[in-house]
């Protein structure tokens, strides 16, 4: 096991320099995070049921990160994590019924003080008011898909006539055609709902696919009653916990087990999909906006999700749990001046380390409370000696959400996972306070990169497990998460 000084090395107490020592313009920061957005469904991380080529851009010019993760897999506590940089424990984001506290200092109004320019429009999700950026707009909520409500920086509402990943593209460009200060850098947070449930297409692509069969994962009719008891009391069920507003068709009578689960996927995974496109075209509008303007250069572009998500795989749709397909998040980042094209980094990254990097390359020192580092060095090719090599992961909302995700955290390293589902609500709100035994699961990455077997207790991982509690418990005292 690598010890905390390991982990967590000062190698980047030099990074936040650099983009000053080397008389660098500072760049301007285009976050574009959508909602739900599996790497799975993106081809350059390898979909194998979907193109998505303006998004392929940025790899193609950039960086893809294959081990980004998000450290607690639910929309608005990752959100949360990712402006503070701290874990949802300190930056009190634990569910999707807490709000971010409007006094919280992080990275928009640490990136404004340091002489930039900061926008945040489409979904915000964090119940309060943005604080900490020049101009912003904002779904209120979840939001609507068509002829959304958008609230404004002087609080009025009003319904703008469209479909939503368009209309917040609109915004984002005319926002930056008109509301940008050309004398200061920009981080601008373009934030989309889609393709968050109940992934209602634009019109336009609403026939797209129809006559296709969209490839299944090879576990979508897994047999969950061999897997833990959490997994069994899960609803994430493709077909059997989907109503009809998320399938928007009646389910044909009679229809059950396999035939249903093979009916429901392929209505569920194209609107997803259709959903998707709509994402990726939006994109490419504002890389061409960038490109007509002269900006691509000077530039990092950003694209991410709060969290992944399941995609059939295990039978299931949503997230929460600590399984690959929902912890993983896509990351592709463009940034000419700094980075090598159509480049790769395994290190494990986390979404807490987004905000000490834009801080990075702003030339700002991250402030000492928050817990991510920054992957500046990452960004330019180089994997600093002492980075981590495991992380730690937490999901806290106990049985509640309407999906019956059992509490837990865990560790991963690069070759395995152990998962401990302690079976509390801890009285963290929307969780339901009713207590369930306590288990472990534990999967090796290698040899079961899918998660299908569980490990935890085998003779032959004893040694591995020991280790990987012992690490557990040093990541729950690095980052205070005592509870
Ligand atoms: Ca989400």
């Amino acid at each position: 096991m690598i010890s905390r000084r390991q982990l967590f090395a000062s190698s980047f107490a030099a990074a936040p320099a650099f983009a000053q020592s080397r008389g660098r313009r500072r760049p301007n920061i285009l976050f574009i995070m959508s909602d739900d957005h599996a790497s799975h469904a993106i081809s350059a991380h390898g979909s194998k049921i979907n193109e998505t080529p303006n998004i392929d851009r940025l790899a193609k010019g950039g960086l893809r990160l294959d081990n980004c993760f998000v450290t607690n897999s639910i929309c608005t506590p990752s959100r949360a994590c990712i402006l503070t940089g701290q874990y949802s424990h300190l930056n009190g984001v634990k569910t999707l019924n807490d709000s971010i506290d409007p006094k919280t200092i992080h990275v928009g109004h640490l990136l404004r003080n340091a002489g930039y320019q900061t926008a945040m429009i489409g979904k915000w999700h964090l119940q309060t008011s943005p604080e900490g950026f020049d101009f912003w707009r904002i779904l209120p909520g979840q939001g609507l898909y068509y002829d959304p409500v958008f609230t404004h920086q002087d609080g009025s509402r009003q319904k703008y006539q469209g479909y939503c990943t368009d209309l917040i593209a609109d915004f984002t460009l005319d926002w930056l055609k008109t509301g940008r200060d050309k004398s200061k850098p920009f981080f601008l947070m373009c934030h989309h709902k889609a393709p968050h449930r109940d992934w209602t297409p634009p019109k336009k692509y609403q026939d797209w696919l129809k006559d296709e069969t969209v490839p299944e994962p090879g576990n979508l009719y897994e047999d969950i009653s061999k897997r833990s008891a959490a997994a069994q009391r899960a609803t994430l069920r493709v077909g059997d916990d989907m109503t009809k507003t998320d399938l928007k068709v009646d389910r044909p009578a009679g229809l059950e087990g396999r035939e249903l689960r093979k009916w429901a996927y392929q209505l569920y995974i194209k609107d997803y999909l259709r959903c998707v496109r709509s994402v990726d075209d939006n994109v490419g509008r504002l890389l061409d906006y960038l490109d007509a303007e002269g900006l691509a250069e000077d530039t990092l572009v950003i694209y991410t999700s709060d969290q992944g998500f399941f995609l059939g795989d295990h039978g299931w749709y949503d997230k929460r749990f600590m399984y690959e397909e929902t912890m993983r998040m896509p990351f592709l980042a463009r940034y000419p001046k700094l980075i090598r094209p159509g480049s790769t980094n395994r290190d494990i990254i986390l979404n807490i380390d987004f905000a000490p990097t834009f801080l990075a390359l702003a030339g700002q020192k991250a402030p000492a409370t928050m817990q991510g580092e920054s992957f500046a060095p990452q960004l330019q090719g180089k994997t600093p000696k002492k980075w981590r090599k495991s992380m730690y992961y937490r999901y806290w909302m106990h049985l509640g959400g309407g999906h019956t995700v059992t509490a837990h955290y865990g560790v991963r390293s690069h070759a395995h996972k152990l998962i401990y589902y302690y079976g509390q609500a801890l009285g963290s709100k929307g969780a339901v306070d009713t207590p369930t035994p306590p288990e472990w699961e534990m999967f090796d990455l290698i040899k079961d990169p899918r998660e299908m077997k569980n490990v935890y207790g085998e003779p032959a991982y004893a040694k591995v497990q020991s280790e990987l509690k012992a690490e557990l418990d040093r990541l729950r005292t690095y980052y205070r998460d005592q509870v």
